[in-house]
């Protein structure tokens, strides 16, 4: 464990450590009540952090409404009803236990003259400011603490020494010679009636946390500085009422930690908070002739109390203070009355009291400046100079901005309509001085040895002033029987009267009776070296083995720190794994619900491609199904419009062989005539074929035969018979053919029934017919019996050739006959009797059906036709 070294303000740390705490200047603004006279309040506090300014009306009429109702924030706003006692409860009681905590603190306060600066630095009877009560807090806080009078003695290098007890002794007997009167007023009757009862013995009050280990030392200076200048106000300087001198100033130094101190100032230890009092009183009298004799403007100086705190530790026996200056610590609270922040102009001011007023001025501008190039830098982190030198004010604080330390300023304002731009000024100086950051005092390092050594000094010392007075009553009893004990145990002394000259037996008798006392007592005397030896023996042996306690305790101590740094290294692991676990838990989170997203995404496509594949295989169905719808229709019109055409081409081709036919009957007439007119014998009429009187005896029934061509191979002559005779035929009926109840129905004996024919069908017969059914024009279903021949081809095949159809038809007799082409036919038949242009017309039409209803592929076509 190191000690720092004493030394006022402590050293500043590394500025630009990053890890340096760091905490703004704490600015509090307080609004004094308006003063009888006044009458326009300018100030109105908003919140318990924010003041309104108000323009006054005047100032309003002449800038035109220019200046606007501006509000300014602060830590804290305390209004008119304040007493001392809250504001010190808010502001001063954590500088005082700073300063018990070993760190320094700078408090002042700011404003325009007469805004209460002084009344809330130093205050008045009964009603004391921030001084006297941080003074009273700390000595009730020390008070039993407190280290002898001159055991510690600043080193007028702003550093602190600490003496022997003999030495600080000796100290105190020259000054109690010196002085007459005693210095420490025993109370508070007895101080300066002025400062007395500044505080009320109810307000009084401590702090909780002091440690008791050590021993403790206050010293208070008190500093003016006017027109740059530092005067201390408690030097003991005679004063020549008829010749006053003025003042010696003093200078700035820095020590070896580079903090800034008034070279030569005094420094008083007091011991109470009344000796303090009067301290301070001393300075503030001799401050007030100092003003009358110099005929200067109080407001225009500042005034710096300092409360200076030693501190030592006590030593291991808890006993006396540890008699080592590096481990006195030293911590100071600087209390700041600055000079009223108005304008020069203001006080109407002439001459030289003018360029003071000047110097006054220009030490709070480089307060302004200093604190603005110090925002600035810290702000936008530039390094410009910060310009503490240009006046010994800031110069002197500079540690506190540079080093560390906590600042509070306290703005006072005085609501009166005159202060009004003054106060806009000095509002908005301490808004901005918010912004500045100072860094925060670090913790004191805590001490090796055990806590609670005074208690157990205390404990041993009652403990032992007890037993020693158990003793000193026991001893008295006893006194007397262990004397006589004593006594007894030594030779009665014998008479020594010497009554005779030549008594030669008295004198050695006694002689020897005084030998032998003699001789007990220095028996005695070794018997009590011995037994004091064994008990300081005894004792040394407890001390050691105190000493060895103590080593071991403090081994232990030493190790319980290295696992408390231990314990709080894997803490800040498990916070730091902790932190980590969360954020993964966080990523996890995110990415369980990406994926669920997703899936949700594809099982939605999925559906999607489902239903989508569903309907593209019905629409497929669909289409299949239309198609096929379609090649149905389109096979139907198709063989409907061929049927058409071919019965349209027959009846055309009919038409013009009965012409033909007629023609050639007229052209046969005509020779037959020429001919009979030649040979003059009677020559026979020419006659219709055989056929044609076939046709007249079978017109009578139902049944048409069709007429036979006269040209071979067609049979010239039609026979029903011939369908039955002794061939044997191969009798094609398609599937698709109805039963008909129709009459007339042909009988072939020994016939081969076939649904589509086959060679092998064919090659046993020589005769073929086919039953085809159609729909008649009238509606009626009419069956044609098509015959052919069967005859082999060169390529060893079956070739059918057509010789003959025959329609079997049924008819209504109470129907109207329908125009259809056979009835045409019919009409024209009487005069029509050409069998070769019938059989024609008939071939074409066992084409027809040959290759549009019975398909059948072994049947030549074309060439039979032809023949
Ligand atoms: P400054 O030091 O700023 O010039 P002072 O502290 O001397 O001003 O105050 C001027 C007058 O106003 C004094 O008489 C003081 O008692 C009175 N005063 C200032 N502040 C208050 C306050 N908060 N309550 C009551 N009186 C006040
Ligand atoms: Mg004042």
């Amino acid at each position: 464990v190191t000690f720092r070294k004493g030394k006022t303000p402590r050293r500043p740390g590394p500025k630009k450590g990053s890890n340096v705490e760091k905490d703004p200047v704490g600015v509090y603004c307080r609004i004094r009540p308006l003063g009888t006279e006044d009458q326009e309040c300018c100030v109105e506090m908003i919140s318990n952090s924010t003041i309104q300014l108000h323009a006054p009306d005047g100032l309003k009429a002449n800038r035109n409404g220019e200046f606007k109702e501006m509000q300014y924030s602060f830590k804290k706003v305390f209004g008119i009803n304040t007493t001392q006692m809250e504001l010190f409860e808010d502001i001063g009681r954590p500088l005082v236990e700073d300063l018990i905590h070993s760190k320094n603190g700078l408090l002042f306060t700011y404003g325009v003259t007469g805004s209460g600066k002084t009344y809330t630095m130093t205050g008045s009877p009964g009603e004391g400011g921030l001084l006297p009560r941080s003074l009273d807090l700390l000595f009730n806080s020390i008070g039993p603490f407190q280290a002898k009078r001159f055991v510690f003695k600043p080193d007028d290098k702003n550093g602190m020494e600490i003496q022997s007890q003999v030495d600080a002794l000796l100290e105190r007997q020259k000054r109690d010679s010196q002085q007459s009167v005693p210095r420490t007023p025993s109370s508070r009757l007895k101080a300066d009636p002025e400062f007395a009862d500044m505080i009320s013995p109810e307000e009084a009050c401590k702090c909780d946390n002091v440690d008791d280990d050590c021993c403790y030392s206050v010293f208070v200076s008190y500093i003016e500085i006017y027109n740059n200048y530092i005067y201390d106000l408690l030097e003991d300087a005679p004063f020549d009422p008829i010749r006053p001198k003025p003042p010696q100033s003093k200078l700035l130094r820095e020590d070896q930690n580079h903090n800034m101190y008034v070279a030569g100032c005094m420094e008083v230890e007091v011991k109470s908070t009344e000796e303090a009092f009067e301290v301070f009183w001393k300075g503030q009298k001799k401050r007030r002739i100092a003003n009358t004799q110099l005929n200067r403007e109080s407001s225009r100086s500042h005034s710096v109390f300092t409360v200076k705190l030693a501190q030592a530790p006590l030593d291991a026996d808890g006993d006396h203070i540890l008699q080592d200056k590096n481990q006195v610590t030293v911590s100071q609270l600087c209390l700041v009355d600055l000079a009223g922040s108005e304008r020069t102009s203001r006080t109407r001011a002439e001459g030289s009291r003018l360029r003071e007023a000047g110097n006054i001025n220009q030490s709070l501008m480089t307060l302004r400046t200093c604190i603005e190039v110090l925002r600035e830098n810290q702000m936008y982190g530039t390094n410009k100079m910060v310009p503490y030198r240009d006046s010994k004010v800031t110069h002197l604080f500079k540690n506190y901005f540079d080093g560390e330390g906590k600042v509070r300023m306290i703005v006072c304002v005085n609501p009166k309509a005159d202060d009004y731009e003054e106060s806009s000024l000095v509002m908005r100086f301490a808004e901005m001085a918010q912004e500045v950051e100072v860094a925060r005092p670090v913790d004191r390092p805590i001490c090796a040895l055990a806590a609670g050594r005074r208690h157990r000094n205390q404990a041993f010392r009652d403990e032992l002033s007890r037993r020693l007075e158990e003793r000193g009553n026991s001893n008295n009893a006893e006194d007397p029987g262990l004397l006589n004990q004593l006594i007894e145990s030594l030779p009665p002394i014998p008479r020594c009267e010497l009554v005779d000259p030549a008594d030669d037996q008295t004198l050695p008798n006694l002689i020897e009776v005084l030998e032998r006392r003699h001789h007990i007592r220095q028996m005695i005397t070794e018997q009590f070296n011995q037994t004091a030896n064994m008990l300081r023996s005894k004792l040394q042996q407890f001390d050691s083995q105190i000493g060895t306690r103590e080593t071991f305790i403090q081994n232990q101590q030493s190790k319980i720190s290295e696992k408390d740094k231990v314990i709080l290294n894997q803490r800040s692991e498990i916070d730091r794994l902790e932190k980590k676990s969360k954020t993964l838990e966080y990523k996890i989170d995110i990415l369980q619900k990406t994926t669920d997203m997703y899936e949700q995404d594809k099982r939605s496509l999925q559906l999607e491609l489902e239903t989508r594949e569903q309907r593209l295989q019905k629409e497929l169905s669909e289409r299949r199904r239309m198609e096929q719808r379609m090649q149905g229709m389109v096979t139907d019109t198709k063989l409907k419009w061929e049927k058409e055409c071919e019965r349209r081409v027959n009846a055309k081709q009919l038409e013009m062989q009965n012409k033909l036919w007629v023609k050639d009957e007229k052209l046969k007439q005509l020779k037959a005539i020429v001919t009979e007119s030649n040979s003059s014998c009677s020559a026979e009429r020419p006659q219709r074929p055989s056929r044609e009187r076939d046709r007249d005896r079978n017109m009578g029934q139902k049944r048409s035969a069709s007429p036979s061509p006269v040209t071979p191979p067609v049979r010239p002559t039609h026979r029903r018979s011939h369908s039955c005779g002794g061939e044997k035929w191969v009798d094609h009926k398609p599937s698709t053919n109805l039963d008909l109840d129709t009459v007339m129905q042909p009988i072939l004996p020994n016939a081969i029934k076939v649904s589509t024919p086959n060679e092998k069908a064919l090659s046993k017969c020589h005769k073929y017919v086919l039953r085809h059914q159609e729909l008649a024009s009238d509606g009626e279903i009419e069956t044609k019996l098509i015959k052919g021949d069967v005859f082999k081809t060169r390529g060893g095949g079956q070739a059918v050739q057509f010789t003959d159809i025959e329609t079997l038809k049924q008819e209504n007799p109470t129907a109207p006959r329908s125009q259809s082409l056979e009835d045409e036919w019919r009409g024209t038949e009487s005069t029509l009797k050409s069998s070769v242009k019938f059989t024609l017309s008939v071939l074409v039409l066992v084409q027809c059906v040959f290759c549009w209803c019975c398909h059948l592929p072994t049947l030549p076509k074309e060439p039979k036709l032809v023949q």
